[in-house]
């Protein structure tokens, strides 16, 4: 390939670069500012599509036209601040989301505006001006806990999602298209929020880990090369409510006792050896009428499979449907299973990762190559605009409970990587320029 174009320019252009480290203090103050807005004893609870989301939202924007980024907000409710640049090359984006499940951490998807406000503080502080727009995006709505669907505002902006805006809704009822006209947007709109993929080169995002592999093998950074798929569905089991003392054992019909046999059967289905790597869990469960002394009549209940292998996420849905079906049968149960989210596992691009990982060197940062079990935006993103994702480690990987814990110091180790790369990226980019 164009043998006779020698591509050191790029590297030239970046060693010439001196970006200073990140500052812990800084990002424990932001980190803390953030986790006020609802955040408390029980953890933090800033659902998608609320005031609070809108409030951390507003917050970070903020911050960003403090250190001179134009700031909007899209029609998906995602804040994106860009610090621009000379010319009309694609932009560098990165970022994460802001939202969190009910009772969560203060550091999922949190550290990720965090670090990217941190870069580009670095890139000001050193007087680094990249050849092409920076933006940093903060997505609206990532988390599957309010809508049962993740990533909300990241599947907007590569046009997915339009068509259910009024079928998907909360526990409470709420449409997403009620909840986003609840905070100022106009769901109709969505549409605008899509980006042109000629407009952007890449987009890198840092999130937590929430998982054990980092802590475990003493390692501050993480490079993700699978994203899992996951596909969630919502059960309702209809049976018999009737009197518990009064009707024997022998041809009840036990809405519960078959949900019972659907949380077995999906355990058991992904503990056999073909299944390794799955996880499928039943989170939800509501029982009617919810009596001491009534047989339950009724049951809903959610099932999550994830994988990184999307045909095995997909047959394993099917496998624990089977069985599913299979008990209630035998019990006398009916069955309604609705599909509220679908996601397939996502393969990173290669060139991407080179690069992070070659900052990660470039700065002395130990790496692994890891696999990511949790869903993100990048991997949306990822469809439509070449992605990265950088972990750092989470204490006893415990994520999605007040529990969730990143020492300040780690964020920042990370935060050092992403400006790096962000910095090579564009070294990278300006050399396949100079080749076309
Ligand atoms: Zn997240």
């Amino acid at each position: 390939m164009a043998a006779n174009v020698a591509p050191e320019p790029a590297t030239a252009v970046v060693e010439k670069v001196e970006l200073g480290r990140a500052d812990p203090a800084r990002i424990a103050a932001d980190l803390e500012a953030i986790a006020r807005i609802g955040g408390g004893e029980g953890g933090v609870t800033r659902p998608g599509y609320s005031a609070l989301e809108r409030q951390a939202h507003d917050l970070v924007g903020g911050w960003l036209a403090d250190l001179g980024l134009t700031v909007s907000r899209d029609a998906a409710g995602n804040t994106i601040a860009e610090l621009a640049a000379p010319g009309s090359k694609p932009a560098l984006g990165t970022g994460s989301h802001l939202d969190s499940v009910p009772g969560g951490g203060r550091f999922d998807g949190v550290v990720g505006v965090v670090g990217a406000v941190e870069a580009v503080r670095l890139l000001r502080e050193a007087d680094v001006a990249l050849g092409r727009p920076l933006r940093v995006v903060c997505f609206a709505a990532e988390e599957g806990a309010r809508f049962g669907q993740a990533c909300l505002g990241s599947r907007a902006v590569v046009g997915i999602g339009a068509s259910d805006i009024d079928e998907i809704c909360d526990e409470a009822g709420t449409t997403r298209a009620q909840a986003m006209r609840e905070v100022g947007l106009d769901p109709t709109d969505l549409d605008r929020a899509r980006w042109d993929p000629r407009d952007w080169a890449a987009f890198l995002e840092l999130h937590v880990e929430q998982g054990t592999v980092l802590e475990s093998q003493g390692v501050r950074v993480g490079v993700v090369d699978l994203v899992s798929g996951s596909t969630r569905l919502e059960i309702e089991l209809v049976g018999r409510a009737s009197h518990s003392g009064g009707t024997p054992m022998v041809g009840r019909s036990d809405a519960l006792s078959a949900a019972a046999e659907i949380v077995m059967a999906a355990e058991h289905v992904t503990t056999d050896p073909r299944h390794r790597g799955t996880r499928a869990t039943i989170g939800r469960l509501h029982v009617r009428p919810g009596n001491i002394t009534t047989i339950p009549g009724y049951v809903a209940c959610t099932l999550d499979v994830r994988d990184v292998d999307s045909d095995r996420q997909r047959l394993t849905v099917v496998e624990i449907l089977r069985r599913a079906a299979e008990a209630c049968a035998r019990r006398g149960v009916s069955m309604r299973v609705r599909l509220i989210g679908d996601t397939s596992p996502a393969v990173l691009p290669i060139w991407v990762r080179r690069v992070v990982t070659r900052a990660a060197r470039d700065i002395g940062v130990e790496y692994r190559v890891v696999t990511s079990g949790a869903s993100h935006d990048s991997q949306s993103v990822n469809t439509a605009v070449p992605a990265g994702i950088i972990f750092v480690p989470s204490r006893a990987g415990l994520s999605h409970v007040a529990e969730e814990w990143t020492d300040a110091a780690d964020v920042a180790v990370g935060t050092d990587v992403l400006a790096r790369s962000l910095v090579e990226l564009d070294g990278e980019l300006a050399a396949i320029e100079r080749i076309r």
